[in-house]
């Protein structure tokens, strides 16, 4: 898990006490897991919805040349 702060732009693995600021002591701290995590995931089916759309092309192509 990653932290970042929002007022000196600290980034690291680690926070402070209470979840502040290890470098500057703010609260205003957010974590980055969660969309590092939510990232690939949508990246695959855009992926998947491309290959599906190639390969009903292709075939229509080849529907069209063999009658
Ligand atoms: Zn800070």
């Amino acid at each position: 898990m990653s932290y970042f702060c929002k007022d000196c732009s600290y980034r690291g693995n680690k926070s402070g006490q209470d979840g502040a600021c290890p470098a500057c002591g703010s609260f205003n701290i957010s974590r980055q897991a969660a969309r590092a995590q939510s990232t690939p995931k949508y990246n695959r089916l855009r992926i998947v919805l491309l290959i599906g759309l190639w390969g009903y092309l292709i075939g229509l192509i080849l529907w069209k040349l063999n009658p």
